[in-house]
């Protein structure tokens, strides 16, 4: 028993690592044609990035790991294939109420984590990114990578979702974690501009976080960030 969840805590570790490496490097790509010139003289600062990111994969791979072994094993958590366990209806509702879990834990502890004490212990590295890169998407101390790292493996226990859905919900979180450090805008001015773009977070709003530190904590939606006056609107230079 012992082996098979080392081997599945290990396996979930490669592929976290390997999701990371081709996300951040398919979007490094595309910020070389884009912004020639953004990675000139980061080269240090990337390398750094990369080491933490992954030593991030292992934290979030390893419970991760273990859970998928006990779905398999013994059917723990909520995760359900069959389409008609739940209400058709139902499909696009769970991946919505895991991103805003998820995005209301970000925000709190996001916000904790920037109290100077916090700050120093937990949150300094990933803002030792200046400017952010690609390669910033899984740059944490280890202890925040522990706060991320518990979430998914949480909410599977708590509210059901189709496996497909779970993979969209794992599909939204690394491609907006990683394209919202790449330093510039991708999606279209007419969306972000939009009213509903006033209520998502991009590139040109996370940057802004990065420049000034005490305002836009949120992870995918404004909401929190409207409703405690910390939203300080998007970056003029993404
Ligand atoms: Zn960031
Ligand atoms: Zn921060």
């Amino acid at each position: 028993m012992w082996t098979a969840i080392i081997l599945s805590a290990l396996a979930m570790t490669a592929i976290v690592a390997l999701r990371y490496l081709a996300a951040s490097g398919v979007f490094a790509l595309v910020t070389n044609r884009v912004r020639p010139g953004y990675h000139a003289r980061l080269g240090q600062q990337i390398r750094r990035e990369i080491g933490w990111s992954l030593a991030s994969a292992a934290i979030y791979g390893i419970p991760a790991g273990v859970i998928a072994w006990g779905w398999q094993e013994h059917g723990w958590t909520r995760i359900y294939i069959d389409w008609n366990a739940y209400p058709l209806w139902y499909l696009p509702i769970a991946p919505l109420l895991y991103l805003f879990a998820h995005d209301s834990w970000f925000y709190w502890t996001h916000r904790l984590m920037h109290r100077p004490r916090w700050f120093r212990v937990v949150h300094a590295v990933h803002h030792a990114s200046r400017p952010p890169t690609a390669w910033a998407a899984m740059s944490f101390h280890p202890w925040e990578a522990l706060t991320g790292a518990v979430v998914i493996p949480v909410l599977v226990f708590a509210i059901p979702i189709h496996v497909t859905m779970l993979g969209l919900v794992l599909l939204i979180m690394t491609v907006m974690g990683v394209t919202n450090h790449m330093g510039w805008e991708m999606f279209p001015r007419r969306l972000v501009h939009s009213r509903l773009g006033e209520w998502l977070i991009t590139a040109s709003h996370h940057q802004r976080h990065h420049e000034e530190y005490k305002c836009n904590y949120g992870l995918y939606f404004r909401f929190w960030d409207r409703v405690c006056g910390t939203d300080r609107g998007l970056s003029p230079n993404a």
